[in-house]
């Protein structure tokens, strides 16, 4: 196939060649003195451009705009039909902005340009349409109060929570922002956010987009800054009234502890082992191919990834060469190259923690059948990795890799499947390939996960809940449930 490198356009390079300021109130904030966070493309190593990094006083005064934009009701007084236009003009403004967003994306956040442009941007915009229509569609419910001898009227309201603090991670930056913002600001409420320090240039520019779109200033503060400081910060902070992180279970773990000081509301999109089934009876066409998509699009730095495959035992060798095939096929290089079908890894942090965990699994009862070291050159290139495993304690098996690595175990029946499928800590997704549509439905329904796919993997769908049992968090995302959780009801007791 020919090569062709996409060129950055001259929007982005003008976005890329000032630091970037951050989002404070309105303003385009460059604390003088700040430290400036050179962003890395993670293909080549190379420095691309810079942003501003908030400080802790910065916080505080986010803090007490959003407060003050909460407390006048610049926005979550709006009517609900005027709210409802202004989200929509966000979702129009990043899908004309979609170039510049996709080359931010793939410059910084590693992800392939030509996906980010036809997907991944589009289902940004669509998310803010899709929380737009709830603007006038939250409602309530009334109640006739059985209280003996008093006529009352009840309802239901449901409330903007408050001020929200959102932490988001590193991988599909712009899409977990939108996941984020948009349901908040359906529901009324005011929003610090920080993005993550590896992934921050598309969020400022979405930044801009909000701003144009009409959001009013000091409803959404963007606030790029180190996890263990502003983060740490965001969910200790008593005027915050709630907190929605994405990240890492560990990271989820302590804000627990960090938010305890005012109670606050707590909602956690935590890591996933996410297990694949295939059963003799599946396709195997669709299902082996659809098991390496499953783990190896956006180098497995996918929540949901599937990276732990399981194959029922007559069809474990076809399932290990095809996946072993399909590992070979991908084309692995830099996201700006159009036949790029892989892209790198985020940090050479990153590819070290995963390239350990590799090494760590080799050790124990496990046979490496391809990949399994780094990739020589620039940039920071990790390749598809199949690991046929025999031990359900292997930790290459049992923890986050977040990398382009998969284990595979053979199963025998149904009831091991499942066995094997819950037997993690975590809850987040899982997908059963089968043509038996009973077993199907069983599977889908004795799995402890948010999600199952059957015969698929991966799809997002905003108007289903997605989310994480177990140790994959708390809340859902999507749907009215992602909506609900930046809400708190409110009950109405009226004497007639
Ligand atoms: P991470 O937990 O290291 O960081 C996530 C965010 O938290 C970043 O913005 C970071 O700066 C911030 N942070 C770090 N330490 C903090 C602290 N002590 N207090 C407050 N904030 C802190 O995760 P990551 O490496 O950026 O992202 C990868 C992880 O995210 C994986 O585990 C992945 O499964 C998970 N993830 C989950 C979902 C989901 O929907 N469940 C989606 C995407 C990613």
């Amino acid at each position: 196939m020919a090569t062709t490198v996409h060129t950055v356009s001259a929007a982005t390079r003008r976005f890329l060649e000032k630091p970037r300021p951050f989002l404070l109130d309105g303003e385009w904030v460059s604390t003088a003195g700040a430290h400036q966070h050179i962003a890395v493309d993670p293909a080549t190593g190379a420095a691309i451009g810079s942003f501003f990094e908030a400080q802790p006083a910065d916080l505080e005064r986010a803090v007490v705009a959003a407060r003050r934009s909460f407390d006048d009701g610049r926005w979550r007084l709006l009517t609900p039909a005027r709210r409802q236009e202004i989200l929509w003009r966000v979702g129009d403004l990043i899908a004309n902005d979609a170039a510049r967003l996709a080359e931010l994306e793939c410059l910084e956040g590693g992800r392939l340009f030509q996906p980010a442009l036809r997907h991944e941007i589009p289902h940004a915009a669509e998310t803010f349409r899709y929380y737009a229509g709830w603007c006038t569609k939250l409602d309530g419910r009334l109640f006739d109060p059985s209280v003996p001898g008093v006529d009352f009227h009840g309802y239901v309201r449901h409330m903007p929570v408050g001020v929200v603090g959102q932490i988001i991670p590193w991988n599909g930056a712009l899409v977990a922002a939108s996941w984020k913002l948009a349901p908040a600001l359906a529901a009324g409420c005011s929003i610090i956010l920080k993005p993550a320090e590896l992934s921050t240039l598309a969020v400022l520019r979405l930044g801009e987009l909000l701003l144009e779109a009409g959001v009013p200033p000091g409803v959404v503060n963007i606030l790029p800054g180190r996890g263990r400081i502003l983060g740490q910060m965001i969910a200790t902070h008593c005027d915050i009234d709630k907190v929605a992180f994405t990240g890492s279970t560990a990271v989820g773990k302590q804000l627990l502890t960090a938010a305890q000081g005012n109670l606050k509301r707590l909602t956690l999109e935590l890591g996933g082992k996410s297990p694949t089934l295939i059963f003799a009876d599946a396709d195997l066409s669709t299902a082996i191919p659809g098991a390496a998509g499953a783990i190896f699009s956006g180098a497995g730095q996918v929540c949901v990834a599937g990276s732990r495959i399981y194959a029922e035992r007559s069809i474990f060798e076809r399932v290990c060469t095809g996946l072993v095939d399909a590992a070979a096929r991908l084309r692995v290089g830099p996201g700006l190259d159009s036949t790029s079908e892989m892209g790198p890894l985020i940090s050479a942090a990153h590819r070290l923690s995963v390239h350990s965990l590799v090494l760590e699994g080799a050790k124990r009862s496990a046979n490496v059948l391809t990949g399994g070291a780094p990739q020589e050159g620039s940039g920071f290139f990790y390749p598809p990795t199949v690991i046929a495993c025999e031990s359900a304690d292997n930790p290459v098996l049992r923890d986050e890799v977040f990398g382009p690595v998969v284990t595979v175990m053979a199963f025998d029946g149904e009831d091991d499947a499942i066995r094997h499928a819950n037997n993690s800590v975590y809850g987040l997704a899982a997908s059963v390939w089968t043509q038996n549509l009973a077993r199907a439905h069983r599977a889908a329904g004795a799995i402890r996960s948010g999600i199952v796919w059957v015969n698929s993997h991966g799809i997002p769908e905003l108007s289903m809940p997605i989310g994480g049992m177990k140790q994959s968090g708390w809340g859902r995302e999507h749907g009215i449930e992602g909506l609900m959780i930046y809400t708190e009801a409110k009950s109405v007791m009226m004497r007639l």
